[in-house]
């Protein structure tokens, strides 16, 4: 915690040094601006007693560990990926599907892109859903007025202008919901399910309208899905037809609906435990909610790629990246401006390095991961073809916190390959190479056998901040994402320089 804060400290008190290295290009436009660094720390020195042996190493990890060290020291020199992304996150605000912020963000992301002078650098048109907040609150009325902090799920529909208010029926999970549908008729279910795992907890977020729908239930309100809360509600997507098998949750994918859609929003842990425990009393509790929640039709966007072209195999791809959309909370700092700025920072790293690669590393800036994965799926589609020849897809979206490694999906001998790269993460922490990995952008090229890769983490706190106002900058290490960027670099390069191609194949055989 101290050494966090000390980097915080020096990346934000520190003068500016090495503004010297910023672009004389003409500043037009606040949006254009480039972002300032400062050293963080010096890169780490760790003498190898076994250097000797380790020159008649003809293994990948002897053949790349001069190029790692060297990626290690520019990432950590100074702080120009956690700069860069407070700057996105600070100066563009949240990055919501549908909304001009994310687009003049998109424009900066590009411009950037540009001036860090990869080989190619382009964007790719995608429509994406548009849906609208709008004013909200959760009021309870009886048995005394207090209005709770609430965030509409995105997707809901709105209530009247007047609201709904009716009577609370608190239950824990969907079992209880079925064994007291009869109860739920004309009132507001919240359920207060107790956080296990996100995949697991989820679906009392993405379904539970519709559970309490099919009960009569004239709203759903769900406890956020998080272990631990300071009154801080989650927003999230939801969706009210039946689950999709491929977790998609695009609802103009979804089957025609078949029930009566209902507003829906999530509130903190403290109050769905307050209302579940008045209940338990016997206290009757009545709530009023009102959402202008709506849908518009969907608005243009588009994906931002760049790429370092490979000398040998140009057409041979290793791809990387995070998604550009946040929600309409906070800024997304770590959900997933920090995933998408430690896959650029790895590219910028290698550029600045002149390290070029037998083969193509592309940085991908999905969009709208969070209520659509549109921008993943429009990615498979439009390089359906050239998908035989993308050798590894690697994303950042479980937060930019320390990196532990990474998590993998394909063949036993890719794999036997890549624990080959682990000693070269290990100076900074990230030498785990385990089985399983993927992410939801890059999930639509799996049915394609695109091998699936992960960046692990230390997780720990991700869920405190997932989907809330507190998704802001401060969340973030400069240490952290900078060796994050190492990572990513050092996995990507090596991939995509070793003499053997990774085997292809997305399923473990
Ligand atoms: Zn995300």
């Amino acid at each position: 915690m101290l050494r966090r804060a000390a980097a915080v400290l020096l990346a934000v008190l520190v003068p500016a040094p090495l503004a010297a290295q910023t672009s004389p290009a003409p500043k037009t436009d606040a949006s254009m601006q480039r972002v300032d660094t400062v050293p963080i720390r010096p890169a780490p020195a760790r003498p190898n007693p076994n250097e000797a042996a380790m020159l008649s190493d003809t293994s990948i990890t002897a053949m790349y560990r001069a190029a790692s060290r060297r990626i290690v020291a520019a990432a950590l020199r100074d702080s120009s990926a956690w700069e860069r992304m407070a700057y996105l996150s600070d100066t563009f605000g949240p990055r919501f599907s549908g909304t001009p912020h994310l687009e003049r963000a998109l424009d900066w992301l590009a411009a950037e892109m540009r001036r860090d002078g990869f080989d190619r650098v382009w964007e790719e048109p995608v429509m994406v859903p548009a849906w609208v907040r709008g004013e909200e609150s959760a009021t309870l009325t009886v048995p005394y007025e207090d209005r709770l902090p609430m965030l509409g799920l995105g997707g809901s529909v709105g209530t009247p202008p007047e609201g709904v208010e009716a009577p609370v029926l608190v239950v824990s999970d969907f079992d209880e919901l079925t064994a007291r549908c009869a109860e739920a008729q004309g009132k507001i279910v919240l359920f207060d399910a107790p956080f296990t795992s996100y995949g697991r907890t989820v679906a009392y977020r993405t379904s539970g309208a519709r559970a309490a729908s099919q009960c009569g239930a004239v709203a759903a309100l769900v406890r956020s899905i998080a272990p631990h809360s300071i009154a801080t509600p989650h927003t999230g997507a939801m969706r009210y037809a039946a689950p999709m098998a491929d977790g998609a949750n695009d609802p103009a994918l979804a089957p025609p609906l078949d029930i009566t859609p209902i507003p829906t929003a999530a509130i903190t842990l403290e109050d769905a435990a307050r209302l579940h425990r008045m209940q338990r009393r016997g206290t009757p509790v009545r709530l009023r909610l009102k959402m202008e929640a709506r849908t518009l039709p969907d608005a243009p966007s588009r994906n931002v790629l760049a790429e370092i072209r490979g000398s040998e195999h140009p057409e041979e791809v290793i791809v990387m990246g995070g998604h550009t959309d946040s929600w309409d909370v906070g800024t997304g700092a770590m959900d997933d401006g920090g995933g998408v700025v430690a896959a650029w920072e790895a590219l910028r790293i290698l550029k600045e390095l002149g390290l070029r690669p037998r083969r193509t590393i592309r940085v991908v800036g999905w969009v709208n991961e969070e209520n659509g994965l549109r921008g993943g799926t429009a990615y498979a589609r439009e390089h359906a073809a050239e998908l035989p020849n993308h050798l590894l897809a690697i994303e950042s979206d479980g937060g930019t916190f320390q990196p532990t490694g990474f998590g993998f999906t394909g063949r036993h001998d890719a794999f036997g390959l890549l624990e080959q790269v682990g000693p070269l993460l290990e100076p900074i922490g990230a030498g785990r190479i385990t089985r399983g990995g993927g992410g939801a952008d890059i999930s639509p090229m799996r049915p394609a056998g695109v091998p699936q890769m992960s960046l692990s983490v230390d997780g720990s706190r991700y869920f405190y901040y997932h989907h809330t106002e507190a998704d802001v900058p401060e969340v973030i290490d400069p240490v952290e994402l900078a060796r994050c960027a190492a990572a990513m670099a050092i996995m990507a390069y090596v991939v995509a320089d070793m003499p053997e191609r990774l085997p292809h194949g997305s399923q473990t055989p």
